[in-house]
């Protein structure tokens, strides 16, 4: 299947490009970008343009950040087009929701994807916490943001999440793998004098489950989530890719992205066989709640 990309920036040269060239699914027919392309690949700038002159090309993957993203994809999807969204779906959840239900009575798909949930021991986890007792947790997720993001000023525009951008990866594995549903009970978001984004935050869940995002850290990164359940310790490192049962290793150590691209492509292909959605907005209300209810505390001026 013919597949467009657009907003050809970081992560749709670092893990989008290299994941359809391998796809035995997908042929990457053309991309939409102000000012990326890809080589050997037909280059557009505008995606109404592109819509009007391929209608061979089935799939629209958004890859520009989330406050753009809406315009876009409601015009993918007025142009009768399956619509792949970069988390987080949207910058607002009624974004979503508008969009899944333009889907519906277009008789269409749009699939709300999270990387992170393909991480290789993301499945194992769950399937091991099945049938358990959650009674804490502490979720460790520590980044620097200058080196995943560099320049990237919107990430800390209004919209752009701050450090709930790689936080939201956290709370997608921990939405899909547990056995319960949780819910905020309070957060604290550092927010830098001169941005208006949280660079770290604090969160308290149900359960006795904890979270510190902080995209402040240099060194060793660290993406961790740490489970006690009634019948022992369930320990995810590496952002999903390494997993630890009662403190012994049940895997060798991935790299952390490796297979998470290409499984959503699968994924969508699915979708796109089947004519279904798939849109799950838990990861993005639990930080909607942690915006909603969260204490703001004001840090140092931040800049690149
Ligand atoms: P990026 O490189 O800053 O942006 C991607 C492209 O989107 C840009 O190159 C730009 O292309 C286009 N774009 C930027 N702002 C735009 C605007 N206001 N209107 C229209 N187009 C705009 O961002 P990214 O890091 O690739 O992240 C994109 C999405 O992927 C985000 O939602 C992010 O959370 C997610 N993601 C990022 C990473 C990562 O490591 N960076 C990892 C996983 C997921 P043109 O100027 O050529 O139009």
């Amino acid at each position: 299947m013919k597949i467009a990309l657009v907003g050809i920036g970081k992560i749709a040269l670092d893990q989008h490009v290299p994941a359809l060239r391998v796809s035995p699914d997908w042929e990457l027919a053309a991309t939409v970008s102000r000012n990326g392309s890809v080589d050997g690949v037909e280059a557009w700038r505008d995606l109404d343009a592109m819509l009007a002159a391929r209608s061979d090309i089935r799939v629209i993957s958004l890859c520009v950040p989330p406050v753009p993203r809406f315009d876009l994809a409601a015009k993918a999807l007025q142009a009768g087009r399956y619509v792949m969204l970069e988390k987080p779906p949207g910058a607002t959840l009624s974004e979503c929701a508008t969009l899944q239900a333009m889907a519906q009575s277009a008789r269409l798909g749009v699939f709300a994807t999270w990387h992170s949930r393909e991480a290789a021991m993301v499945a194992p986890a769950k399937a091991w916490l099945a049938g358990k007792t959650v009674t804490s947790g502490r979720i460790t997720w520590r980044e620097d943001v200058r080196k995943w993001h560099p320049g990237q000023d919107w990430v800390f525009d209004a919209g752009g999440m701050g450090v709930f951008d790689p936080g939201i990866n956290a709370l997608s594995i921990l939405t899909e793998i547990l056995p319960c549903t949780v819910h905020l009970r309070a957060a604290t978001l550092e927010v830098p004098q001169n941005r208006q984004m949280p660079i770290a935050a604090q969160l308290d869940f149900t359960n006795n489950i904890s979270a510190e995002f902080d995209w402040r850290q240099t060194g060793p990164q660290t993406w961790s989530i740490t489970l006690e359940t009634d019948q022992g310790t369930l320990e995810l490192h590496d952002g999903g890719a390494r997993m630890l049962l009662n403190g012994a290793p049940c895997n060798e150590p991935h790299n952390a992205l490796s297979g998470e691209y290409p499984r959503l492509y699968q994924r969508m292909a699915q979708l796109v066989r089947a004519g279904e959605s798939d849109m799950d907005i838990r990861p993005l209300t639990l930080v909607a709640d942690a915006f909603m209810t969260g204490t703001r505390v004001s840090v140092d001026p931040f800049h690149f």
